[in-house]
């Protein structure tokens, strides 16, 4: 287990139907993240210099993998927080989903393997209680 890690609940929409789920979350450090970011960024670097040797391509392909690299090291460096496990049932079919370990983002909207559904997994806010 992480360190800094918390469990939070989530809840799991599709239509007017609504479950429960969980998520254990920790923050990113900025230091972690511009070091995930600068890796992403690094990788797309290296297949935009061996794209530059394919015949034709390399008029297309090592501008594009530079700048689909610039994109998701930002989208990794945009992200704040990671999940690191979670949660959900269904609200369709019951089925339990296991959230994979990727950068956090609210809410995610994620396919059902069961049956297909699209559903809108948020964080379960809280009703608001009077502050201490
Ligand atoms: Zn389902």
């Amino acid at each position: 287990m992480e360190p800094s890690s918390e469990k939070i609940p989530l809840s799991c929409q599709v239509d007017d139907l609504h479950t429960v789920g969980w998520s254990v979350r920790r923050d990113l450090p900025q230091s972690e993240r511009l070091f995930r970011a600068g890796r992403i960024f690094a990788i797309f670097l290296v297949v935009a210099f061996f794209t530059v040797f394919v015949p034709v391509l390399h008029f297309i392909l090592p501008p594009l993998s530079l700048l689909i690299g610039a994109t998701l090291a930002f989208n990794e460096y945009a992200g704040t927080g990671e999940m690191l496990s979670g949660e959900v049932v269904c609200p369709n079919c019951k089925k339990v989903l296991e959230l994979p370990r990727e950068t956090e983002q609210w809410p995610r909207v994620q396919r059902c393997s069961g049956c297909s559904f699209s559903l809108t997994i948020d964080r379960q806010h809280r009703p608001a209680t009077s502050s201490h």
